[in-house]
């Protein structure tokens, strides 16, 4: 069992990519990207009645932004004070929650509105969402008082394709992550994503593709609300085989073999003189050039 004060921290991130939301309404109008947010709030609101030290955080991860949709700049502790009187809900459930789930449904409502889809960039900006909520992380775990201890994971809930040219900056996050102790778990809506299950498979973190989408919020609840210590006591989907394909430097292309530079481990998928991120010369032909040198020192001897 956990100690009493060890605080629990779970960072949610999003991915709210519109083109693929705008896609998956038309192939299946009962999930939505509200159905989705409303899936994402039941497990939230479970996290943070676990335990009251519990501690959230909701990451909407956009094609041109990251957002913190939880919590935020425009929530303030005024917004209880009077709702004792105004609150219409009355259907018992908790004053906080309610406040909370209402702000992050607007924050997403907002975020959405002001979306114009520009040509080019389509890709969620999932690396740096990530690197967000490892910032937070940081950011709490500065404000602890003495004596006390966080645990903290990132869910990453995704739903569009990986993009290989965020690569590099992915694979930074992962081990910023990894070093911290800082599990990344993955519940993958659609398409298998390579980077997230090497990200789960080096933190520690579990990977699900989940089978309906439909049912979002139940797997939610089984699998990702519990922590890691309890999930010791659970039987869990099996785990997946991980793509541990890298990308070139060059090209973005995964591949299973390739080129590396000996001296900075840059990636590439066919040979180059010179190596573009380190501008080291490779001397390629130096082994046939030895050649005749070593049959002379032969005859001689
Ligand atoms: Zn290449
Ligand atoms: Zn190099």
């Amino acid at each position: 069992m956990a100690s009493e004060d060890e605080i629990s921290l779970l960072v949610i991130v999003v991915d709210v990519n519109p083109i693929w939301w705008g896609q998956q309404a038309q192939r299946e109008p009962q999930f939505t990207l509200s159905k989705c947010m409303d899936a994402v709030m039941v497990l939230g609101n479970a996290h943070m009645v676990m335990n009251r030290s519990n501690k959230l955080a909701i990451i909407a991860s956009h094609c041109q932004e990251s957002h913190y949709l939880y919590p935020n700049k425009h929530w303030k502790a005024g917004d209880f004070a009077g709702d004792d009187t105004t609150s219409g809900s009355g259907d018992g459930k908790y004053e906080l929650l309610s406040v909370a789930n209402d702000l992050i449904a607007e924050e997403i409502r907002n975020l959405m509105a002001r979306t114009e889809v520009r040509g080019q960039q389509t890709d969620t900006l999932l690396a740096g969402s990530l690197a967000k909520a490892l910032c937070y992380i940081h950011r709490v775990s500065k404000e602890l008082e003495a004596g006390q201890e966080m645990k903290s994971r990132i869910l990453v809930i995704k739903s569009s394709e990986d993009c290989a040219l965020q690569y590099m900056n992915f694979m930074n996050v992962i081990f910023a992550a990894q070093k911290q102790s800082i599990l990344i778990d993955a519940c993958v809506l659609d398409s298998d994503s390579g980077l997230l299950q090497q990200a789960c498979d080096i933190t520690g973190g579990l990977y699900l593709k989940i089978p309906q989408k439909i049912a979002l919020a139940q797997y939610l609840m089984w699998v990702f609300l519990p922590d890691c210590d309890q999930r010791s006591q659970l039987v869990l989907p099996p785990s997946v085989h991980v793509d541990y394909r890298a990308a070139c430097f060059c090209h973005r292309n995964l591949i299973e073999i390739g080129y590396v530079c000996s001296v900075c481990l840059s990636i590439f998928c066919s040979f180059s003189p010179i190596c573009t991120t380190c501008e080291t010369a490779f001397k390629i032909s130096l082994p046939q050039m030895m050649k005749p040198k070593k049959k002379k020192l032969k005859l001689a001897t």
